[in-house]
């Protein structure tokens, strides 16, 4: 049988990062993935890398802080993938948040990025106002501060090609279906997820195997023998629509009418991009936007852009949608104000396996690094191919 150091589960953002920075690091890898590269969630996001401003109003400060330094190394290292984008704040009477609350938020949200170049805000004049296409009436003030936009996709698609140029063995279209645990390692066995094609199933072993199978997180555990412990999560999915109207002069950031949650108006590919829902899940295999979702969508953007017409007259623009899921850990509370960072486990009874529970795309580099951490401390050090602070993605 094969064998490996590690044997990586999932090639989204969170799996492509952990095999470039494992495979530079010195070790052997194998990236599993059961459809193309980063074609789930890490194709579905919003598509920022950003700090995350809303974050501050739960405290999320080291999460935020983290953020802002990875949106920065991003910046350097992928400088055609990820490019710096304006955000506009419109307050309006009545919304939630004042420009007192905004310019303290905004502050904050400049200090904890040591004011990068990204690092700054100002008011935007009431002459500009226009030309953002937003309802004027009753608007007080409108912020704009910086932040970066990806394209998902190609970013996780840039991360594996650099991964696999280090050396790293990367099989799409394949399936774990078991994962066999003992006292020196798994025994991995995966077969192609193409059922019509009867082939017989592979096996690896693999001192260390890394589960970054986002929504599928817990199911993959159910591969394990012996049993192996969960941590409770909820799924949430988030839909977007992508509307054939003109793109925004950057990325709006609204107050929904609905239930006062931030929703993004972003310029994608020449057009017009909102999300995001909150509608928690029971599987992922379930995901599909759905009719009150789309109502939650268009309704605010017809509320903040009443020249382009009512919910109905929006509903024939919609040229596509997507769905991503969100893996939250369980508690109480919306899960709009569940915390966002990336959970990561691994229990003394299976001491070989590591799984990796949420995150954020923009943190991918961060997550890695601690995955990284705990395969050194079982594994040792190696001498290491290249330094990944270094390598641009393209
Ligand atoms: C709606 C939404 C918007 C978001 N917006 C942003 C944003 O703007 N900025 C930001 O920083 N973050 C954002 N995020 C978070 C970010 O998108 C995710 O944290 C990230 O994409 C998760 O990547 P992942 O690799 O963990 O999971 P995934 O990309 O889902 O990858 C998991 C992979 O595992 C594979 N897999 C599952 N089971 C098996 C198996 N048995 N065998 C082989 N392969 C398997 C799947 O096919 C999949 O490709 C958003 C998330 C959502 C849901």
């Amino acid at each position: 049988m094969d064998a490996v150091d590690i044997a990586i589960i999932g090639a989204g953002i969170t799996g492509v990062g952990i095999a470039q920075r494992a495979q530079a690091a010195g070790y052997r890898v194998l990236l599993l993935e059961q459809g193309g590269i980063g074609e789930q969630t890490s194709a579905n996001s919003s598509k920022l890398i950003h700090g995350g401003l809303r974050y501050l109003e739960n405290g999320q400060l080291s999460l935020v802080r983290q953020s802002l330094a990875q949106r920065k190394a991003l910046l350097t290292l992928a400088p055609k993938l990820v490019k710096p984008v304006p955000f506009y704040i419109p307050i309006y009477q009545g919304s939630q948040r004042g420009p007192l609350a905004i310019r303290a938020g905004l502050s904050l949200y400049a200090m904890l990025s040591e004011f990068d170049t990204l690092g700054h805000f100002n008011a935007v004049d009431a002459k500009e106002w226009p030309s953002l296409g937003l309802k004027l009436n009753g608007l007080r003030a409108v912020f704009r501060y910086w932040d970066a936009q990806t394209d998902d996709h190609q970013l996780t698609v840039a991360v594996a090609k650099s991964a696999q140029a280090l050396g790293a063995q990367i099989k799409t279209q394949v399936q774990v279906e078991q994962i066999s645990h003992d006292h020196s390692g798994c025994v991995l066995s995966f077969r192609q997820s193409d059922k019509t094609i009867s082939a017989e199933p592979q096996q690896i072993f693999a001192k260390c195997v890394i589960n970054s199978t986002g929504p599928w997180v817990n199911q993959t555990l159910d591969l394990v023998s012996p049993a192996i412990e969960k941590v409770d999560i909820e799924l949430v999915q988030g839909s977007h629509l992508l509307l054939n109207i003109p793109p925004p002069a950057g990325i709006l950031y609204l107050e929904s009418i609905f239930d006062k949650r931030v929703v993004f108006v972003i310029p994608w590919q020449g057009k017009t991009l909102i999300g995001t829902t909150e509608t928690a899940i029971d599987s992922p295999d379930k995901a599909g936007i759905t009719q009150a979702e789309i109502h939650y969508l268009l309704g605010i953007y017809a509320h903040y852009f009443p020249q382009h017409g009512d919910e109905n007259h929006l509903r024939d623009n919609i040229v596509r949608h997507y769905c991503g899921i969100r893996v939250l850990p369980k508690q109480q509370g919306d899960a709009f104000d569940l915390p966002r960072e990336t959970l990561m486990r691994s229990s003394k009874s299976h001491p070989h396996i590591l799984t990796i529970y949420g995150g954020k795309l923009t943190t991918f580099r961060h997550t890695a690094k601690e995955a990284l951490q705990w395969a050194s401390d079982r594994l040792g050090v190696r001498p290491i191919k290249a330094d990944v602070d270094k390598l641009s993605l393209d």
